[in-house]
């Protein structure tokens, strides 16, 4: 990597957490995807969460069918855990390359997630192989307790599932994913080498006031929410920091502009458009440009055990607005709405379009 105050080259990025989504949507999050990173772990909660070996070959093939000509992109595809899974799928896909992880949701934790888990020690069988092969364990932390205040549920899973769970299943990979406290911090900065966490950009820019600014603003509301302002800045001296067990996840996952606006909106921060230029925007602020490039381009293959990417990209010191809205089109007559995360507002850094030959 090399960086001046003006231009920032760096090897080519992956999202280590990602929502592709579906249908319609999938022109419209792969491409702003693969202009700027190589591979994406893609989550498997869609309306028919990918449980089979089968579904997740197709998903895949929908998937690079809708990468645009010129782009190279890898998905790396995850299975859906559930207490009905059997190790045996797990395996299968894991071996034959189809599932680089497996991801859990405790049972109507976010978006799609009805058919996740509701008592973790049903799914102790797959643990154990997936242990025993080296297969990632994905983790939603959050417990889905109504007597559990929202803000909390981060926490309370970490001890109430997670350590115990780890102290089963010692040598389990793990990641935390887009953790949002300071106590998530601490824990994975203080466990083995084999837990690790994904850190969002939004997480890093915004704490809970976002949501009531002035009112409901549903385009701020994700899983696990945003918290206080002293936990977004224990992420971004996390993130910053330099240590490899915390890399890109962007967790970005759109949802069309009624669905977001209704009165039960839905959770999820449409990021990735400008991704990496907000990670840029956050290390620059911190001090820690010249930590970039690893938090965004090696830890994330290093804890999965996969090559780095070869190619780089570039970011240069060029303001733009992000606009509005992003179109979906759903047919040659209409088109429907994503918002942005950092809508409206003016970010410092640009990426030139395109990784470097
Ligand atoms: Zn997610």
């Amino acid at each position: 990597m090399n960086h001046s105050p003006e231009r920032i080259t760096l090897r080519q990025p992956d999202d280590w957490h990602l929502h592709l989504r579906d249908g319609d949507m999938l022109n419209v999050t792969v491409m702003n995807t693969a202009r700027v990173f190589r591979r994406a772990v893609v989550m498997p909660n869609l309306t028919v969460p990918i449980t089979t070996v089968e579904a997740a070959v197709s998903y895949r093939k929908r998937i690079l069918d809708s990468t645009p000509v010129g782009m190279a992109f890898t998905p790396l595809m995850t299975a859906y855990i559930t207490s009905n899974l059997c190790p045996e799928v797990l395996e299968k896909g894991f071996r034959n390359g189809v599932f680089i992880a497996a991801k859990l949701y405790p049972a109507n934790s976010t978006t799609n997630s009805a058919q996740g888990v509701s008592d973790l020690r049903s799914i102790d069988s797959l643990l154990e192989t997936m242990e025993s092969i080296g297969m990632p364990l994905l983790i939603h932390g959050e417990v889905v307790d109504r007597d559990v205040d929202v803000f909390d549920r981060e926490v309370v899973f970490i001890e109430r599932h997670l350590v115990p769970l780890l102290v089963r299943f010692p040598r389990l990979k793990v990641v935390l994913e887009h953790i949002t406290t300071e106590q998530a911090v601490e824990f994975v900065d203080t466990s083995s080498s084999k837990i690790a966490a994904t850190i969002t950009p939004h997480h890093l820019h915004i704490n809970r006031n976002a949501m009531f600014d002035g009112g409901l603003r549903s385009d701020f509301f994700c899983l696990p929410v945003a918290k206080r302002e002293r936990h977004r800045l224990a992420l971004r001296k996390a993130a910053t920091s330099g240590k490899a067990c915390f890399f890109l996840g962007t967790d970005s996952a759109p949802h069309l502009r009624a669905f977001k606006e209704s009165s039960c909106g839905c959770a999820g921060i449409f990021n990735s458009p400008y991704a990496l230029e907000s990670y840029a925007e956050v290390f620059e602020q911190e001090g820690a440009l010249d930590r970039l490039e690893a938090f965004a381009s090696e830890y994330g293959p290093v804890f999965y055990g996969l090559p780095l990417n070869e190619q780089s990209v570039t970011l240069i010191k060029q303001n733009q607005v992000v606009p509005d809205f992003v179109e979906v089109l759903r047919n040659e007559q209409t088109s429907e709405k994503l918002v942005p995360f950092h809508a409206g507002e003016t970010l410092r850094w640009t990426l030139l379009m395109g990784p470097n030959k």
